[in-house]
């Protein structure tokens, strides 16, 4: 027992609180709230975003901070106490840098931005988006100045990158996209032309939306959402929120036309879902208590939706099932085709409809138009254009709008920039646990009797119980004696496609 810890404990419970009001009206906002309730509720966050600074930054938290240094203090704490203290005085560390009156302003702005965009998508007018993103990365280039640090930080963008994957800078980043770019851009060309045979115009006729709900809430109970601890509806962009491990709750977003875009939205938004639901009770409602990084999050999402979900060994005793739910659309597609098909290497314009092997090169347009935003002052006006330049460059495709290029995604309406190369660097952390799992679980003969909960106990050993209190780097060692190696992903994607079409 420490008394300085119980004093700290009303502010750990009070910030908790209110950024769970803060997430909970963020997910409303995105799923069910009416268009002009948004002014009201800019504002109700706005005050909601200041009680939880003053609740974390005060002289009282950082004096109870300063004791818990002594070691005998901190010895008195127990495990999951030292991990809270911890992950505490990082949060405060980056939040005490940010004026309060600017971080409530940019907490507002935030609340009204996404709203404008989805309306600026619909209408795929970038113009009207354009300002408030302007004054997103105005904030954000301010946040990450007074982050900045020399010891740490080379560049802007490396303060920028660090709120969702701490040690992976520009430098390491870098030699990762570069060596996507060596060895995988050349082979996406060796592959596409082999896979063009593949037919899977199904995917494009007419798929009534009702059924296609229904389909996809058996899946995500399926693949182990759990809809006592969880939810789904529906969002212009599927996304997962938590509040702790009880309350999950994720999104989808259907196509009358496109049956696959719901499907591998709901398998990636479930495997995100699980990841939380999986943490340990210990860290519950605590700092702790959520996925350890962004790309470890990207990798629990990716893992379900591309390893699991695209396998022939986990639509073997599914694909049955979708075929009787659409029997006139899929009632001439064998799962040969349909598995060929799934895994159809497309160069498109579209990010979250990208197949597995043309995805790292969404995510390295994305990550060196970023780049240009922090450190070379590339202007809100320019985006357009040197997006478009971007996809013609390293996937051959122009888009038709602004809809299909910048404005595709819903990140930087929420001020989201560095999250990005986190998707990148999922896939490959997902592949190198794939490489870790085949050699303790028989993994497809798990999926073609169903037996996921196998392969989710594993992960819940691995990964997913320890919440935030190990980092990427130390829950790969500890499962396989390796840091992050990004040669994995690179071996995985050759082998898988290989084998599939050449
Ligand atoms: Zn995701």
């Amino acid at each position: 027992m420490s008394e300085v810890f119980d004093r700290l404990k009303a502010y750990l419970e009070k910030g908790n609180a209110l950024s769970r009001a803060q997430i909970l009206f963020e997910w409303d906002t995105a799923t069910l709230a009416p268009k002009l309730a948004d002014e009201n509720t800019a504002q109700v966050v706005g005050i909601l975003s200041d009680m939880y600074l003053n609740a974390y930054v005060n002289e009282d938290v950082k004096q109870c901070l300063k004791e818990l240094e002594k070691e005998e203090e901190f010895g008195k704490l127990s495990f999951v106490e030292q991990v809270e203290v911890e992950e505490l005085r990082k949060l405060v560390g980056r939040l005490e840098k940010i004026p309060p009156r600017e971080y409530r302003e940019y907490s507002e702005l935030k609340a009204k931005s996404i709203s404008i965009w989805t309306e600026a998508r619909k209408q795929g007018d970038f113009a009207k988006f354009a300002p408030v993103l302007a004054k997103i990365i105005e904030f954000k280039k301010k946040f990450a100045s007074y982050r900045m640090n020399p010891e740490k930080h080379s560049c802007l963008y490396d303060a920028v990158l660090e709120e969702y994957e701490p040690g992976f800078t520009v430098e390491k980043l870098d030699e990762f996209f570069g060596l996507v770019r060596r060895e995988l851009a050349p082979f996406v060309k060796e592959v596409v032309p082999k896979a063009e045979c593949v037919d899977k115009s199904y995917n494009a006729k007419f798929y009534e939306v009702g059924k296609q709900k229904k389909f996809n809430h058996m899946l995500a109970e399926y693949v182990g959402f759990d809809f006592e601890k969880g939810v789904m509806t529906e969002s212009a962009h599927p996304f997962t929120t938590s509040l702790h491990n009880k309350d999950v709750r994720i999104t989808n977003h259907y196509y009358e036309h496109n049956l696959e875009s719901a499907i591998f939205s709901v398998i990636h938004e479930a495997g995100h879902g699980i990841y939380e639901m999986q943490v340990d009770d210990a860290f519950t409602g605590t700092l702790a208590g959520e996925g350890t990084s962004m790309a470890m999050h990207e990798a629990q999402s990716r893992f379900f939706e591309n390893i699991i979900g695209r396998s022939k060994a986990f639509w073997k005793p599914l694909y049955g099932k979708l075929v009787s739910v659409f029997p006139e659309q899929l009632g001439e597609v064998g799962l040969e085709q349909f598995i060929s098909a799934i895994n159809k290497p497309t160069p498109g314009p579209i990010r979250t409809e990208a197949d597995e092997l043309t995805y790292p090169l969404h995510v390295l347009i994305r990550y060196e138009v970023e780049k240009l935003i922090f450190n070379q002052g590339v202007s809100v006006e320019e985006l357009p254009n040197i997006w478009n330049e971007k996809y013609e460059e390293y996937l051959g495709v122009v888009p038709k709008n602004a809809a299909e290029g910048v404005l595709q995604d819903v990140h930087w309406s929420g001020g989201d920039f560095g999250y990005f190369p986190s998707y990148a660097l999922g896939s490959a952390v997902a592949a190198q646990i794939y490489c870790q799992m085949k050699q303790s679980l028989p993994f497809e003969e798990c999926l073609e009797e169903g037996r996921l909960e196998e392969i989710r106990e594993y992960l819940k050993e691995h990964v997913h119980r320890f919440g935030k209190s190990k980092d990427t780097n130390e829950i790969l060692k500890r499962m396989m004696g390796e840091e992050f190696n990004p040669n994995y992903y690179v071996k995985y994607l050759k082998e898988k496609y290989t084998e599939l079409y050449l």
